[in-house]
């Protein structure tokens, strides 16, 4: 009986919206004969929909959405899978532009490797210092940290910047240290972020804030070239079937940049811009800033390093090497100071937090502004290393979790190695953290991984290797569903930034951003996910890609 209810109620509606529409509405866009995941709250599957001035005006069946509207332009899709465009809830935005410029040397599988690489680099662009981007002395033979005495060598005369593959570790030549002018046993030099030879020499590796302020010292390329980069790495987004990225920690001059780049209509992608807590940007930012592109609602804080370089804060020292707890990298007392800055003036608080001392006392400190039942969505970014007891303590101040479910598969090899066989259980907990906390945003923290969404689908969903190693998955207990995928990687990356009125499912009155998949990403065999990719990027109804 309930099912006959149920089926008259349909054709009820079905006939409504025959009869109401004798007359076509004339619209931007019509899509029809698709399969369409709109991850609205009942995560319906239509067929079709109607966009109109930037927004889904209509979402049903195809009869009934051709029924009703006529589209300037009409797209057939033949069955295509259509997605809401994925949001990527914490990148570096600015960060990978920048990177456009430097040596790439991901994957590099030894040091020698990475040399070779940087000559090549060198060669066909001559510039007056080399810079070079992730880094990971984990695949090679040897697993500990290269020192720069080949690096020196290889090049005397110019200053040369490498960024281990989490940015949290900075391995530079003689030259760079020359012109940084730093010496060994300098007050400037945090403990434990000069890492020495036994004489008390440099080793050329820096940690955390030492290694940024000597990095800092290398030139910045000037608006005009970043310009270029900021344009090509939006191609590439939107190529990756990005509608919406993250931005987190920037400077007011790269906001200026990014803002200025919006307002000349050259920048469209929808930016999520995380400050980092600097005077001017305190000064120049009273109060949130929103507009349909660019979001300012937010300050990025971080409490440790990463697990990698042995950065992040944990209570017993790291496995493989005693006597070392990581680095707390903002003091207690600056952090308060700026969660009651942003408290006062209504922004979010957003902090890398990944060894569990590091993540406990986020939560310590977040509880002292927030309360049971607030929705201000405060967030831990990474959330990587959790002790047992704090899962549930996301869920009782409605803490956010913010994951890369990318991080899992590229860390895997290594991470019981530093934290043991106890503290990995609560490692890289994906499911533990959803059910801790209902729901949690997705993102790459590109330029760390890459931007791909397939591989973001792929991590979180199977937990191997792209060689779907090791099998069944790396703690298979963490594999999170495809519906949970999809979610993250869309409405729960809105609901991130508080966005989910305006983007993340299709439905009508939202924002028209959504894409056309080579596959659908729900159904094909797991394996397959990785060579998927995106075929068609809207954005705000506007097609972007291709
Ligand atoms: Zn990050």
């Amino acid at each position: 009986m309930k099912k006959f209810i149920k089926m008259s109620l349909v054709l009820g509606a079905l006939t409504l919206s025959v009869n109401s529409c004798s007359t076509r509405q004339k619209v931007d866009l019509v899509v029809y004969n698709a399969c369409i995941y709109t991850v609205d709250t009942s995560f319906s599957i239509h067929e079709a929909f109607a966009v109109d001035k930037g927004v889904f005006l209509a979402v049903g069946s195809t009869q009934e959405i051709r029924d009703c509207y006529k589209g300037r332009k009409e797209l057939n899709l033949q069955g295509a899978a259509v997605y809401p465009a994925f949001n990527d809830a914490h990148s570096h935005f600015t960060m990978f532009a920048h990177g456009l410029s430097h040596a790439d040397l991901r994957g590099a599988q030894s040091e020698e490797e990475i040399i070779e690489r940087l000559q090549k680099h060198y060669e066909l662009y001559k510039p007056d210092f080399l810079e070079g981007d992730a880094w990971d002395q984990t695949l090679w033979e040897n697993k500990a940290f290269p020192t720069n005495e080949a690096l020196s060598k290889a090049f005397p005369d110019i200053p040369v910047y490498l960024y281990r593959v989490d940015f949290h570790a900075y391995w530079v030549n003689d030259k760079a240290i020359e012109l940084a002018g730093v010496k060994p046993g300098d007050p400037s030099i945090k403990p434990g972020e000069a890492l020495l030879h036994p004489d008390g020499t440099f080793t050329g590796i820096f940690l955390e804030d030492t290694g940024a302020a000597i990095s800092a010292t290398a030139p910045s390329p000037n608006n005009a070239t970043l310009k270029k980069y900021m344009m090509e790495a939006q191609n590439i987004c939107f190529a990756y079937g990005l509608g919406s990225i993250t931005d987190g920690g920037l400077l007011l001059h790269e906001i200026e940049l990014l803002d200025s780049l919006q307002k000349e209509g050259l920048l469209k992608i929808r930016t999520d811009v995380w400050l980092t807590p600097s005077e001017e940007n305190f000064a120049r930012f009273q109060e949130p800033y929103l507009s349909d592109r660019l979001d300012i609602t937010t300050i990025k804080l971080y409490i440790d390093g990463a697990l990698g370089s042995r950065g992040a804060l944990m209570y017993k020292p790291y496995s493989d090497d005693p006597g070392n707890y990581g680095i707390q990298v903002t003091s207690d007392e600056d952090f308060l100071d700026v969660c009651r800055l942003a408290q006062e003036r209504g922004f979010r608080v957003s902090t890398h937090a990944i060894g569990d001392k590091g993540i406990r006392k986020v939560l310590d400190f977040y509880a002292q502004f927030l309360t049971p039942g607030n929705d201000l969505r405060w967030r831990i970014e990474h959330a990587q290393v959790v002790a047992p007891e704090d899962f549930k303590r996301f869920g009782e101040l409605n803490i956010v979790p913010s994951i890369q479910p990318t991080h899992a598969t590229s860390d895997m090899g290594w991470a019981e190695q530093r934290v043991g066989p106890e503290r990995v259980k609560g490692a890289y907990a994906f499911k533990d953290l959803i059910q801790a906390a209902g729901w949690a945003p997705f993102g790459t923290d590109t330029p760390v991984e890459v931007f791909n969404p397939a591989y973001t689908f792929f991590a979180a969903v199977s937990r191997t290797n792209l060689q779907m190693k090791p099998e069944g998955g790396w703690y298979p207990e963490q594999i999170l569903s495809r519906e949970e995928t999809l979610k993250g990687m869309t409405i729960w990356a809105a609901m991130g930034s508080c966005r989910e009125k305006e983007k993340g499912s299709i439905e009508p009155g939202k924002w028209a951003d959504f894409v056309v998949w080579t596959d659908d990403l729900m159904t094909i065999p797991i394996e397959e996910i990785p060579e998927t990719s995106c075929q068609m990027n809207f954005l705000g109804g506007e097609q972007v890609f291709p």
